[in-house]
């Protein structure tokens, strides 16, 4: 257990000095700072919050708060989805979004160099401007490209690309004690050591502050097609899934979603974008598939060799997007299914498991019945292409303790399912407060053991980010 101090006058006007013009208390910080895009986890002010400039301005300001047992939190955008950045032990949050340059480009490597709080919709355009693609694709894109990698941050384009891991290549560091350090390096492969830069990438600010990073781009895809395919059911849109990805065609990106999420989103958007029935039946899920080649042939040989595919295993149609606007209309009902849902509930929580890709059917089946044994409202959508499901339990009528008493059970059930299929608790979106105690449940006392000495390894004195992920206080 570790015994924090409080911040005092002194304390608070030594790291004044650390960080001149940049150190914010009470009134002065914004109330949003008590909070993530999940307030059900908990919310907490900070005492203090530092708009971090530098790596050198982070290393002084931690060096300060270690040697006096002051908890620190990193932040990026604060869009994270399990309480991550939420300061629940008070002390300092560090806010690293004034850190957005994008340092350089190597394109001869195939890399980009940039601070932690450069957005990812900034970074994203920036590549494209020079012909290239940073092919993460979370759905947020208004996060801090630090905060991706702190969380492994999936999304869309996860199936072929991968996720924000096999993008990362080096980064600059700032260790608990306020050392400063590079992980990683520009090179293609490596067998040096154990690869700190794997520990730092999803450890969601428990082990070092990140304040550089060098990323692998990749040369932009010159087209790129949608095809939105209704199904009657989601069994059968499901089931499909498998066959596309067995004919080796190589979507970019592969998601499912149920004829009510995307009622929501085009409420919430204010336009129809999907067809709700076909030839008098109704369409009761979809897949949105996207590809992406050199050229137009190339890239309509596998939209007809898809359709056919799909249309022999049940799909009602295949409407196909090949203008950007198109694709743009078919992407922002998809990309709004999160804040759709959210203008329609008052209490809110998810679960982001990740399953085998043939388990999808049977894990939503199960997921359904349990939503109703527990009396809650399920919506769910996902990235049929690599198994993770964002499953929402909604409430608008019960009172939060009694929401957070259902949850629980339901959790309890869903989790303990998802890893007796061969599961995980977190596709992606980490594990935070909101997860800690089924990430317990699910790798078990030795794997738990081994991330809680890694912790101790590179924070001693357990000041930073204190309650989020492994190590309970
Ligand atoms: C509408 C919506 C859609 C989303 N879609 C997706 C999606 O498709 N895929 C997905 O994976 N996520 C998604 N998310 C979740 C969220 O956007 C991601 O978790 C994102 O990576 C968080 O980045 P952030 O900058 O907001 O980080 P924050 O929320 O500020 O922090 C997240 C974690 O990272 C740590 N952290 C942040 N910056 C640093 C740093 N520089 N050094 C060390 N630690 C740091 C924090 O301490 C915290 O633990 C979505 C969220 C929303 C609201």
């Amino acid at each position: 257990m570790a015994n924090y101090n409080t911040l005092t006058p002194e304390l608070i006007e030594q790291l004044k000095a650390a960080a001149p013009g940049h150190l914010l208390t009470g009134d002065e910080i914004n109330e949003d700072y008590a909070h993530d895009e999940m307030p059900i986890y908990g919310k907490r002010m900070p005492d203090a919050l530092l708009m971090a400039t530098s790596t050198e301005e982070i290393a002084a300001v931690m060096k300060i708060c270690n040697e006096n047992l002051i908890p620190v939190t990193p932040r990026g955008a604060g869009t994270g989805l399990v309480g991550g950045c939420v300061p629940m032990y008070g002390g300092v949050v560090i806010d690293t979004t004034k850190m957005k340059q994008i340092l350089e480009y190597d394109l001869d490597n195939f890399i980009v160099k940039i601070q932690p709080g450069v957005l990812l919709q900034e970074l994203a355009d920036d590549c494209a401007k020079q012909g290239y693609l940073y092919p993460p694709d979370p759905g947020e894109k208004l996060a801090t490209v630090g905060g991706n990698v702190s969380t492994n941050a999936g999304g869309m384009r996860a199936v072929k690309y991968g996720a924000t891991r096999d993008y990362v290549q080096a980064m600059k560091v700032v260790l608990p004690n306020g050392e400063i350090t590079d992980f990683g390096a520009s090179v293609s492969k490596t067998s040096s050591g154990y690869s700190l830069l794997n520990l730092m990438i999803g450890s969601e600010g428990t082990l070092g502050i990140i304040t550089e990073l060098t990323l692998k781009i990749i040369p932009a895809p010159k087209k790129v097609i949608s095809l939105i395919i209704p199904f009657e059911d989601l069994e059968s849109a499901i089931a499909t899934v498998p066959k596309l990805k067995a004919a080796n065609l190589g979507p970019q990106a592969l998601e499912f979603m149920e004829r009510e999420i995307v009622l929501s989103s085009e409420r919430y958007i204010g336009r129809a974008v999907f067809p709700k029935e076909i030839e008098g039946a109704e369409v009761g899920a979809y897949l949105l598939v996207t590809f992406d080649g050199e050229d137009e042939d190339s890239l309509f040989d596998l939209v007809e060799k898809a359709s056919d595919l799909v249309l022999e295993e049940g799909a009602m149609d295949v409407l196909v997007a090949d203008t950007p606007a198109k694709i743009k209309d078919a992407w922002a009902a998809r990309s709004s299914f999160l804040e759709a849902i959210e203008a329609e509930t008052k209490l809110l929580d998810e679960c982001d498991v990740v399953v085998p890709v043939n388990k999808i059917p049977d894990f939503l089946t199960f997921s359904k019945k349990w939503g109703e044994e527990c009396d809650l409202i399920i919506k769910s959508f996902g990235h049929a292409g690599d198994g993770n499901l964002h499953i929402y339990q909604c409430s608008n009528d019960l009172e939060e303790d009694e929401f957070k008493r259902r949850v629980d059970i339901y959790f309890e059930k869903l989790y303990e399912e998802a890893v007796a299929c061969g599961g995980l608790v977190s596709g992606e979106h980490g594990i935070g407060r909101g997860k800690v105690k089924y990430l317990k449940e699910s790798v078990g006392e030795t794997n738990m053991a081994l991330m809680e000495g890694i912790k101790k390894v590179f924070d001693p004195n357990l000041i930073l980010n204190p309650g989020k992920v492994c190590y309970t206080l």
